[in-house]
């Protein structure tokens, strides 16, 4: 049984609106606004295919997040509707309310008749049932099991950058803004449309790609996981990080004894701990090894390692429906422990033979749809250090997305720490890990208009060189 109470609220919390809590399992609070679970009436699946049942949210026009899916019986709220003079927020097929919006004095009702909960965990967790079907071949014919498999069924092939998770929460958060007036918060620092985190898998690179690596980023933040063989030494990790933010993370691997996974990790991470000088928050596991549904979430949280980017996506496909990080619900409770989808990897020019050309133009038309959609995204790239000189046009890429589309950039830590502090309700102010988009200025018109271009120019942030 989830916490369906806990799993929204901590959703919404993620998503700006900081003051929202679980009364109970079934209700959720946002000052005067309460969020009521309404239970289906012991419903079928009918009509279902393994992408859902088709729903639209009635206030998002022809919005992408405006398009919804559920994988569980809906309640039918058109009595309700009927009855209390209600605005319908959700709708079937049919045009009958699924959501619907009571307003009292003060505040009102939100009827939720889908079980939103489930929803949002099935799409950014995947099938637990699939992971009794766990392939045993190499996917990409590369070593370690990829977790897709868990998420395959509910990735619609005609449209792989699809974001429902996501949309279910911006569904909610829209309603609460406009129907209840709640005040929400911009998703990410700077208000910025969407947020690009660089990521590196040591894999025992040579120090001389690092340092190559670092002229291609430019400025970009960065955050290294570091291999258990890593060529570095607490020397060289420090004249790599010397004056540009660089974040040192661990990539567990235990690819030879995958079964070990736990005491080896438990190894790795005090191994980690003697070169950097502290324990390390944050994993991509070698070979991303899953161990079927999230098996090495539970060593994780016993090493206090707060966040994974162990999802691939490879080529941009959004396989767990979602752009943004939230905490992993497992066994039954809300977990401490943050994943976010590592969106693109540098394989695509091995396993996809990406040229240049595609790799730019992908991903522009990737920051072309976040900031489209209105729903701000988080895109984190695994760009090894050993694969720079071949994956060049994936650094530059991301570089645009900076400099041209004002997306902020920051290293998966201060992304956490971010969106962790908006969790509990902390403010969090200023990180030398976070950088400022750079935004594309409209040509200034007349006086006032050149003035306030010369302000905008001394206040702009400096240009990701
Ligand atoms: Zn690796």
């Amino acid at each position: 049984m989830m916490p369906a109470g806990e799993i929204v609220a901590h959703h919404l919390r993620v998503v700006g609106i900081p003051t929202a809590y679980a009364q109970a399992d079934t209700t959720v609070i946002v000052g005067t606004v309460r969020l009521c679970f309404v239970e289906p009436p012991a419903a079928r699946l009918s009509d279902t295919t393994a992408l859902g049942t088709s729903l639209t949210a009635t206030s998002a026009d022809s919005m992408p997040w405006g398009r919804l899916r559920t994988f569980r019986p809906h309640a039918s709220l058109a009595e309700l509707v009927a009855a209390r003079n209600a605005v319908p927020v959700v709708v079937d097929g049919d045009n009958l309310p699924v959501w619907a919006w009571v307003p009292e004095e003060p505040g009102g009702t939100l009827y939720i008749g889908t079980d939103l909960a489930a929803d949002l965990t099935m799409l950014r967790q995947g099938d637990p049932a699939a992971a009794a079907q766990r392939p045993s071949e190499a996917m990409w014919g590369v070593a370690g099991e990829r977790p897709n498999y868990l998420f395959e069924a509910r990735l619609d092939p005609a449209d792989p950058f699809d974001r429902p998770a996501d949309w279910w929460v911006w569904t909610l958060r829209t309603a609460l803004i406009e129907h209840a007036h709640v005040q929400a918060d911009p998703v990410l620092p700077f208000g910025a449309p969407g947020a690009v985190i660089v990521t590196g898998d040591d894999d025992q690179a040579p120090l001389v790609d690092y340092q190559a690596q670092a002229a291609l980023l430019g400025n970009l933040p960065v955050t290294y996981f570091l291999h258990p063989l890593t060529k570095h030494d607490a020397r060289t990790l420090a004249r790599i990080a010397r004056g540009r933010s660089v974040e040192w993370e661990l990539h567990p691997d235990a690819l030879d004894a995958p079964a070990s996974y736990d005491a080896i990790l438990g190894e790795q991470v005090e191994w980690f701990a003697r070169l950097v000088g502290r324990v390390p928050r944050l994993v991509r596991n070698h070979g991303f090894l899953n161990d079927g549904y999230w098996g090495h979430a539970q060593a994780w949280l016993d090493n206090g390692i707060v966040g994974s980017s162990n999802l691939p996506g490879l080529d941009g496909r959004v396989v767990n429906g979602s752009l943004l990080p939230a905490r992993l619900a497992l066994d039954g409770r809300l977990t401490d422990h943050w994943s976010v989808l590592t969106a693109y990897g540098d394989g695509v020019f091995f396993v996809k033979d990406w040229t240049a050309t595609t790799c730019s133009d992908e991903i522009a038309r990737m920051g072309r749809r976040i900031v489209d959609s209105g729903v701000p995204g988080v895109v984190v790239f695994n760009l090894h250090p050993a694969n720079h000189a071949r994956a060049a046009a994936m650094h530059a890429a991301v570089r645009r997305l900076v400099n041209e589309q004002g997306f902020a950039a920051m290293t998966l830590g201060a992304a956490i720490d971010w969106f962790a502090a908006r969790d509990s309700g902390r403010e969090r102010r200023g990180n030398e890990n976070i950088l400022a988009p750079r935004v594309a200025f409209e040509r200034p018109v007349g006086l006032f208009g050149r003035m306030r271009g010369l302000i905008a120019r001394l206040m702009r942030p400096k240009a990701v060189a």
